[in-house]
């Protein structure tokens, strides 16, 4: 076994190039070297257990090595990993495609597969970009898109996304986006919601689409917004007849307690982006959504069709998995377990906000959140709160002062309180150090 804690680390120092990481802390710091995952627990080369609060990036919605997810990547094995999906299929993209369609809000249709949250963002882009172009609407070239949005790494992604940390450094080769206005400069989301109702109609002829996270905005800090406000702009899309894009790579499949954020508003969109939980937390996967009516926008000969594919489109691996996923979901009623659980998360909050300098604690179906400090991305106290909760026995990463728990969707209740327990000690030991 190479499960030399030192050794492995000293090779990561020296050979990774990490994400989203500062050099002098992966020179420096003590990175936790996962082995082995059982659950909602992962498993440090030293044998140390820790509770996943993040549900390992936000993709293991079944926790770690699902027993029916490791019985697929066995069977595959026996018949067939990868082949291309252009002038080809496989069994399981075209089931899977299906399958999404049978769960996904009314409307949706179409799936086109790419292989991350990032893509399948692009791809809606892309796609809502071109249709505009050959469908008699040339000028409309510009999308509106939320402030604090994150929407992932790549250009497209990044263009429509708005996180300064991520973001600001490539503006210059960045494409144009109408931004609304952020919560805390106008006093609140109605009034963002008022000004992107008003925005909307004033740029119609040059709106490609507006694309959201519907209710969360997750890397951006786990920001809440209203069923109601996306509603509204639902129907403000509808009334210029532009697209409206959901970015449910976070949100989708069962985090905020419905199959997806959509479903609380009961908005169907035109264009659903998911990854994370698709894949399970085995391998990479996602697909992009899209309505009856876009696709009729790309019938006819090559011209007209979408250029653009992923080596590892429909891979048949990666939708066994999803097919999988979707199946235990329904199986395991995974969804109907979630008020239980997301009550108790509610509960560790409240007992929380009472501590001083927690604020706005603030939570849905299984995801639950509160600032420790008015740092943002750059604030230290959350990072101290996970530090606290790594000794603790949970692995918590914080987005700056932002700290949150966003745990397996099925996670054993004792699993839970034992999480919600050490949320509350973490935060508590976190904001003050000496106290
Ligand atoms: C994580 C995330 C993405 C990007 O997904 P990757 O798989 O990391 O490329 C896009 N949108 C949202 C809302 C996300 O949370």
């Amino acid at each position: 076994m190479i499960t030399d804690r030192s050794h492995l680390v000293d090779l990561d120092r020296r050979y990774v190039w990490p994400p989203y990481t500062a050099s002098q802390v992966h020179e420096s710091a003590d990175p936790f070297v996962f082995v082995r995952g059982e659950g909602a627990y992962l498993v440090d080369a030293d044998g140390r257990r820790y509770l996943d609060g993040k549900s390992s990036w936000w993709t293991t919605s079944l926790g770690h090595r699902h027993p029916r997810l490791v019985d697929v990547v066995r069977r595959q094995g026996e018949e067939l990993f990868h082949c291309s999906m252009a002038g080809s299929t496989n069994p399981h993209a075209a089931q899977l495609a299906e399958d999404l369609v049978q769960v996904a809000p009314a409307g949706l249709a179409r799936v086109f597969f790419s292989d991350n949250g990032s893509t399948a963002v692009e791809v809606a882009l892309k796609a809502a970009f071109q249709y505009w172009r050959q469908n008699g609407r040339p000028d409309r070239t510009v999308f509106l898109s939320l402030a604090g949005a994150y929407h992932g790494d790549t250009h497209g992604s990044m263009s429509v996304g708005d996180l300064a940390e991520f973001h600001d450094l490539f503006a210059p080769i960045l494409f144009e986006v109408i931004r609304a206005p952020d919560p805390s400069e106008v006093g609140g989301w109605e009034r963002v919601v008022s000004e992107i109702e008003a925005r909307v109609r004033a740029e119609q002829d040059r709106l490609c689409g507006v694309v959201v996270e519907p209710l969360v905005q997750g890397a951006g800090g786990m920001r809440m917004w209203s069923p109601d406000l996306l509603r509204r702009l639902r129907a403000v899309t509808r009334e210029v007849d532009t697209f409206l894009i959901a970015d449910e790579v976070f949100t989708g499949l069962g985090r905020t307690g419905a199959m997806w954020a959509c479903d609380h508003a009961e908005v169907a969109p035109d264009f659903l982006c998911v990854a994370k939980a698709l894949g399970g937390g085995v391998l990479p996967i996602a697909a992009t959504l899209a309505s009856e009516r876009v696709y009729d926008g790309f019938r006819g000969g090559l011209d007209r069709a979408l250029m653009h594919g992923h080596t590892f489109c429909g891979h048949p691996l990666g939708c066994a998995i999803g097919r999988e996923v979707l199946a235990v979901y329904r199986d395991e009623e995974v969804l109907q377990g979630i008020p239980e659980r997301s009550a108790r998360l509610a509960a560790a909050l409240a007992e929380i906000a009472e501590v001083t300098g927690v604020k706005r604690c603030r939570h849905l179906g299984m995801v639950a959140a509160c600032d420790v400090g008015e740092g943002g991305y750059q604030g230290e106290t959350g990072w101290r709160v996970a530090e606290a909760a790594r000794e603790l026995g949970a692995y918590l990463r914080p987005l700056g002062d932002v700290v949150y728990m966003c745990p397996p969707l099925n996670i054993p209740l004792a699993d839970l309180d034992r999480l919600c327990e050490i949320f509350v000690r973490a935060v508590n030991r976190g904001i003050s150090p000496h106290g």
